[in-house]
Order: C-alpha cells, then structure tokens, then sequence
C-alpha cells in the first residue's frame, strides 16, 4: 500500500475514534444523569405519597387518589403502588393494572431496600419503608418521555456531528498528507528523468533542512558519486582501447609494407623482430590490465598469508635485473629493524612483488643511471619501504595525477611506458591497509615511501 493511503487511512482511524468515542462518553454520561435524576424524582414521589397516606390522618386512600390525579408536578403516566408488611395493596393508582408486580419483587425491595427495572417503557422504583412507616412497600412507576425524548436528540446529533466530522477529517487528511509528501514526488519525478546522458543534473534540496531535503542530498551525493565513477570507467576504456590500438596499429603496418612486394630474407627477419616487440608489449598491457583489475576488486582473505618483505625484496632485485643489464638496484636494512617479526606482513606475496618491482623499474627507468635505491625501515605499526633515484623527477602539480590509470608526466614521454604501473601499485597498497607517499623534484629525483602494516599490529592476527 502507498505511503500516501497508510498514513491517509491511519489518520482518519486515529480521529475518528477519539470523535467517537468523545460521543459515545457523552452519549452515555447524559444517559445516566437522566435516569439519575428520574429516579430521584420517583423516589421522592414515592416519599410524599407515603407521607400523606400515613402522617395525615384525615387523607384516606380514596382522598389522596383524587389529590393526585389533579396534581400538576404528577410525573409523566404516573403510578403509584404501595403495600403493606402483609404484601397487601393499601394504595394503587395504576387502574388499568399497567405494572405488574410479584411478591418475589416485594420480597426484594425489603431485602434490599431500594430496586430498579423496567416495564413496557416505564422505569420502576421499588422502596421500602419502615419504622414509622410501618415497612410498606413502595413501587413508583413513570415514563420519562421528555428525558428520553432528549437523549434521542442528544443521540442524533453526536451521529451527525460525528458523520460531519469523518468527512472533514478525510478531506483534511488528504490534503495534509499531499502536501506532505509533494516534495517525495517531487524527487521521484527528477530522478526518473536522470540517465546516464544527464547524469550532472541534481536534485532540488528544498530548504536545505529537513528530512526530505537531507534524503535530496543524499541521492545528490550518490549521483556525484556515479558520475565520478562513470567518467572515470569511460576515460579509463577509452585510454586502455587507446593502448592497445598503437601497438597493433604499428603491427598492421609493419605488415602491409612487407607485403607490398617481394623482400630479402633480412627485411622479413627485422619485420618478424618488431612485429614480436610489439606483440609483447600488448601482451603486458593486457597482462597488466588484468592485474588492476584484480586488484581493485576485492581480494579475498584467504588469498593472503604472512609474508616477509625482505624475501619479496630479494625477489625484485633478482627480477629487475633481468629487465635490463644497465639497471642497478641497492636494497638496504635500517638497523631497526632487529626481528624478523618487523618485517612480516599480511599479504599476497605476488601482488607486492609486482607492486615493489614496478617502482624499482621506475626507479630504474626514470634516471640517468638506471639507478635506484631500497631502503626498508619501520615503526611501531608498519614496515616502511623507500624507493629513491636520482632520475627526472615529476612536476608538483602532476604529483598526484601519476596514480591515475593511464597518466604519464609530460617530462616522461620519451620514455616506453603505458601509465599503468603506478595505478597499480596504488590499489595493491591499499588491499594492504597500506598507503604510499610520494617526494619529488624535477630533476633531482623522487622517493616514493610504502608503508604496510606489520603483520602483529593487525587486529585479526593478534596472539
Ligand atoms: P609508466 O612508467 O608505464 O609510464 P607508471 O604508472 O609506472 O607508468 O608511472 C606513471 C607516470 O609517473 C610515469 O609515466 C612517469 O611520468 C611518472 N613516474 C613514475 N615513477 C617515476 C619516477 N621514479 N621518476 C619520475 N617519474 C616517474
């Protein structure tokens, strides 16, 4: 059920009990004062009549028939019956013997002094009388047509009143409940409109205070979010198609021209040698596009186990080295580090060879030299690994752009690379709950600084 009807039909049902039952208590409490009060009329009828017949001597049964049947402050249908302690009938004014009494109803009104009922639309009191009165037994009897004629007026118009109010209640209620919710439509409407070719568009916040205005910001910030994601993926395919397009561009034509006419045994020879450079290098970029991807999905658990940054280290050197003959790589130990515990982490033992290598090779690759230099310190939390050559250095504001899938520094272009390797590194770092720094001077060199977390200062490895 929509919103809009639940809180429609919970409002309607909220007001309309309390109307009712406002009603009904009212109904009921003007009910009971009129029986109240009806009765304490017929109980003083009952009292006088009593009174007359015993205390005045002169008024006999017939006499005081006749004063009451000219009273003017007689009760509606007055009846009047009253007997004696031997259940006998001293007086009666009920001639067409209306009332009909039992002697077990006697026998009650003297048991309990005081009883009521009812009869064909009349209300009886039974009374007793003793002491002076000699214990008779007194029934009065009347029909309270104006009491009850005004209780069924007051009936009535609490029924109106109450269908009067209903309706008010849910035409009020309508409204209320459209305008409050106008704004939740609102921003259903704008975000129906939003696809992926107008995904810069926002949400109207309203007031900037509420609740609705708050749920506004929040699909705001999803949307900023989405875009960011989106031209990110976009600009990344375009960069990766892009890469892989220049190689085999380069393979096409090194083809075609080779097939254009016959050529000696040399030409096809450093045809085949190029074509085969080239074809490793699209071997790489893809081997390595797998890897980003992997690595920015999430890694699982499992896959990761205690792993000694000194034997990764020897790893790299070992495979720098095989990159080329010229490149020259130092690895040293701060003497800090006094345990073999300072230099376990928790990780995947091939993502931080590649990780580490890939700054070496920069490193490496990005200085006269060919040159870099490890150095592996720590503090109280982390193993700390720094990676420093003498090379070309990036620019400050191009600084934090290098992490960027596909970015290259412009002083860099000269140099073969794809702009892979770096993104790379940055996302394997933090499947470590690492993070990288980095220092560099255009010319002077850089230093990028890794720091992973010690395997004993990790929560789920602790004892
Ligand atoms: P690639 O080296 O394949 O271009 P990377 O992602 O490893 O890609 O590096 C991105 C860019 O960062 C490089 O193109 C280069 O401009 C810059 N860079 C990375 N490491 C260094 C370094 N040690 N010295 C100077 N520039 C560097």
């Amino acid at each position: 059920m929509e919103i809009r009807k639940k809180l429609l039909y919970q409002f309607i049902f909220i007001v309309a009990l309390i109307i009712f039952l406002f009603s009904v208590s009212v109904y009921f409490s003007f009910s009971k004062g009129r029986k109240e009060e009806f009765y304490d009329r017929l109980s003083s009828k009952a009292k006088m009549v009593v009174q007359m017949l015993i205390e005045i001597d002169e008024i006999d049964a017939e006499l005081l028939k006749r004063i009451e049947k000219n009273n003017p402050v007689s009760l509606p249908n007055e009846k009047i019956i009253i007997y004696n302690y031997l259940d006998s009938v001293v007086y009666s004014t009920d001639e067409g013997n209306l009332i009909y009494i039992t002697p077990e109803m006697i026998s009650e009104v003297r048991l309990k002094d005081d009883i009521r009922l009812k009869q064909n639309g009349y209300e009886i009191l039974g009374q007793f009388f003793s002491g002076q009165y000699d214990r008779y037994v007194v029934f009065a009897a009347a029909i309270d047509i104006y009491g009850l004629k005004k209780i069924k007026r007051l009936g009535i118009i609490l029924l109106i009143v109450f269908f009067i109010s209903f309706f008010i209640v849910f035409f009020s209620g309508k409204f209320f409940v459209a305008r409050a919710l106008a704004p939740i439509s609102r921003i259903m409407s704008q975000v129906n409109d939003i696809s992926l070719p107008n995904l810069n568009t926002r949400i109207d916040e309203g007031n900037g205070k509420d609740e609705l205005a708050q749920l506004a910001q929040t699909f705001n910030m999803l949307l900023e979010r989405l875009e960011t994601a989106f031209e990110t993926q976009k600009s990344f395919i375009t960069n990766a198609s892009h890469e892989l397009r220049t190689p085999l561009t380069v393979i096409t034509g090194h083809l075609e021209v080779i097939l254009m006419k016959a050529r000696t045994n040399e030409e096809y020879r450093n045809t085949i040698v190029s074509v085969l450079g080239n074809i490793k290098n699209l071997n790489d970029i893809s081997n390595r596009l797998l890897l980003l991807a992997q690595a920015s999905s999430e890694f699982p658990e499992t896959d990761f186990s205690i792993v000694r940054i000194d034997e990764v280290l020897w790893q790299v050197s070992k495979e720098t080295q095989k990159i080329s003959k010229d490149y020259k790589l130092t690895v040293g130990f701060s003497a800090s580090i006094d345990d073999d515990k300072k230099l376990e982490v928790r990780g995947n033992e091939q993502l931080l060879r590649i990780a580490l290598g890939n700054l070496a090779d920069n490193g490496c690759k990005y200085s006269c030299n060919h040159s870099a230099e490890i150095n592996v310190s720590n503090d109280p939390e982390n193993v700390i690994i720094e990676i420093t050559d003498k090379g070309i250095g990036i620019s400050e504001e191009e600084l934090a752009k290098v992490f960027q899938p596909f970015y290259r520094a412009s002083n860099s272009m000269s140099t073969k690379g794809h702009g892979i390797g770096l993104s790379l590194v940055d996302k394997i770092i933090k499947l470590h709950k690492g993070r990288i720094d980095v220092n560099s001077e255009i010319n002077v060199g850089s230093t990028f600084t890794v720091f992973i977390p010690l395997n004993s200062t990790l929560p789920l490895n602790r004892g």
